[in-house]
């Protein structure tokens, strides 16, 4: 095996990514790079290092691509060999997974485990997001005094309160067998599952925590 560390191979390379500050996807330049490439006989591959920066608002971060000879695979759809590349970005980021408005307003109990949330769906933690889903909900419940022995139970009590509609339930439901699956078969979610989980819990959060209060402050009477 021969090991070459190799600087700036990729600096002046424009990938583009999620920049933490502007919060959407944007291009970006390698400033600075060092490759660790290395060499057998049948198999070669390059980790680069890189310092890029947000060609946009020029905040600066950290990424990392790894590639080798190995990383393609015959597509049966299209019938054509791909090649794909491993990006690791520092400080881990999703796409528009920003806490929400006013989440410090939450009761502190459902702020713990939405934060944490948060966190595992941008460090991509896809087990923990999971799971995690599921401990908000239950949170929720805890906060709003839903009765019943077992999840499914609390959700339905929930509607019985009044705090959820009957079209939250449902989904709801689908949420909970989420966190099911996560806690009973370690099984990761997919990143459409858990962002639209995402999108259905922040929802529910607004209206049952963030909208009615921020509505007391705007339409004071
Ligand atoms: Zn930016």
């Amino acid at each position: 095996m021969v090991r070459t560390i190799k600087k700036d191979k990729t600096a002046g390379e424009k990938p583009k990514l999620i920049c933490a500050e502007c919060r959407i996807s944007q291009n970006h330049v390698v400033l600075t790079s060092m490759e660790d490439c290395i060499d057998e006989s049948n198999f070669e591959s390059q980790k680069s290092y890189q310092i890029v920066q947000c060609l946009n608002c020029e905040a600066l971060c950290f990424r990392s691509e790894y590639d080798d000879s190995e990383s393609h695979a015959y597509d049966m759809e299209t019938g054509e060999d791909f090649h794909w590349t491993a990006v690791d970005i520092f400080p881990h980021r999703t796409a528009g997974r920003f806490k929400i408005k006013d989440s410090f307003l939450l009761p502190p109990i459902v702020r713990k485990a939405y934060d944490e949330l948060v966190d595992a769906m941008n460090a991509g933690q896809t087990i923990l997001a999971g799971l995690g889903i599921r401990v908000v909900l239950e949170s929720i419940c805890v906060d709003l005094k839903a009765e019943g022995d077992n999840l499914f139970k609390k959700i339905n009590d929930l509607l019985v309160k009044g705090a959820i509609t009957k079209s939250d339930v449902s989904v709801l439901h689908k949420l909970r067998s989420l966190g099911n699956t996560a806690a009973h078969e370690a099984k990761p979610s997919s990143p459409e599952q858990l962002d639209l989980a995402m999108n259905v819990l922040e929802h529910l959060l607004l209206g049952t925590y963030l909208h009615p209060r921020l509505a007391d402050t705007v339409f004071k009477t």
